[in-house]
């Protein structure tokens, strides 16, 4: 391979104006998180010792009482859910996805159904459906209510389910005081809601008793790697149900997290064995939280910001709306207006280099500029190629 390993593959590199995308690879990783994960990659270590290590420091990033990498926030949940089911039980851990034998049902408001939910189901869990979607369809304003959680509950009940969002997060005090009530655990899906940094800290504080964070989105690690925080014996359970388990009984090492005393014996290889975080991926991921918790969101977005109104210089100014943090609630945006804002994207996208915007809000005819992973290169070519197709609409 020469230096570029996409053009000895014939892969096109594309501008990435869209966010950080798993499909379009995630986070663009500084180069110290590039140097982390390639020295990383030279040695051998024991992957229990090294989650102990990685969760002494996302306890310390997170305020959770511990914490462990993943392979991605959809990892991290469906590893939630398994903690949630099986805790300590070795029996119950050797037998999911099949869990119907055992309690293990997951409550997920209705306004919480989200395409990342499958991974809640894929340890065995069954979605238990609650409350209304008057937000979600624009007929109410109502949103989560403490009865309707608790004329869920039942003895079958594991966990409760949280996807949280500027929009959501209102209701995050409602669901921590009926799950601490009912004695269940809260699982937090905040894959995406990096920065602000404060949030690493924020929902945990609130009382959520798991977090799921990606590692490949804003935080800038590997793309295939994540953040689980929370509980220690919740972290324990997963961690089991994520290592390789095939040990002799006699000599194994468990990670210092794990009390051994409560497992009535050393787990077989569990329902997260084949997510596996690798030494690369736990080196870069905390390499790059180390980063984002140094970092100045203050200072970042205003360089965003500088970039954006740079890029709107050269488009018709009836097109374009700057969109501030304190707004988006993450970084500084650029929604462009477009006459068929799909048909446009889909115009983008052929051209060479090809060209991604985030289709998020199309339906209201806009295409949003999201400058996460846009490298500054791209800055210049990406102008030229939005006022070519806003000229000829
Ligand atoms: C991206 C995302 C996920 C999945 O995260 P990965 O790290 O890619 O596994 C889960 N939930 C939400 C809300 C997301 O935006």
């Amino acid at each position: 391979m020469n230096s570029d390993p996409y053009a000895t593959l014939g892969v096109r590199r594309r501008i990435n104006a869209a966010g950080a995308l798993t499909r379009l690879g995630g986070a663009v990783m500084a180069p110290e998180v590039v140097a982390a994960m390639a020295a990383a990659a030279r040695g051998s270590v024991d992957i229990g010792e090294l989650q102990d290590a990685a969760s002494v420091r996302i306890a310390a990033a997170t305020g959770a009482e511990a914490g462990m990498v993943t392979t991605g926030a959809a990892a991290a949940l469906t590893l939630a859910a398994a903690a949630a089911i099986a805790g300590w039980d070795a029996a119950k851990m050797a037998a999911l996805p099949h869990a119907e034998a055992f309690p293990r049902d997951i409550l997920v408001p209705r306004t919480h159904r989200t395409g990342y939910t499958h991974a809640l189901a894929a340890a065995g869990a069954r979605l238990v459906d609650i409350g209304h979607n008057d937000r979600g369809t624009g007929a109410g304003v109502r949103g989560l209510e403490a009865w309707e959680i608790e004329a869920a509950l039942s003895p079958s009940v594991v966990a409760m389910a949280f996807s949280v969002n500027v929009a959501s997060l209102p209701d995050l005090p409602v669901a921590v005081a009926a799950c601490r009530a009912a004695g269940i655990p809260l699982i937090v899906d905040a894959a995406a809601q990096l920065p602000p940094r404060d949030n690493l800290r924020r929902f945990i504080a609130a009382g959520a008793d798991l977090v799921a964070f990606s590692g490949g989105k804003a935080l800038g690690g590997p793309q295939a790697s994540g953040i689980l925080a929370g509980r220690r014996d919740l972290v324990a359970s997963a961690l089991l149900q994520q290592l390789d388990m095939d040990v002799a009984p006699q000599t194994w090492s468990p990670p210092k997290l794990v009390d051994r005393a409560r497992l009535r014996g050393v787990p077989h290889h569990g329902i997260g064995r084949g997510f596996k975080a690798g030494k690369e991926e736990i080196v870069g991921l905390l390499a790059a939280l180390d980063r984002f918790v140094t970092a100045d969101d203050a200072a970042d977005n205003a360089r965003l910001e500088a970039r954006l109104k740079a890029i709107a210089a050269k488009l018709p100014a009836s097109a374009v709306t700057l969109i501030p943090a304190a707004v988006s609630g993450r970084v500084p945006v650029l929604e462009i207006a477009f006459a068929d804002a799909l048909a446009t994207s889909a115009r983008l996208q052929a051209l060479d280099p090809p060209v991604h915007l985030s289709e998020r809000h199309s339906a209201r005819g806009v295409l949003t500029l999201d400058p996460q992973v846009l490298l500054p290169e791209d800055d210049a070519p990406l102008a030229a190629a939005l006022a070519a197709v806003l000229t000829d609409e």
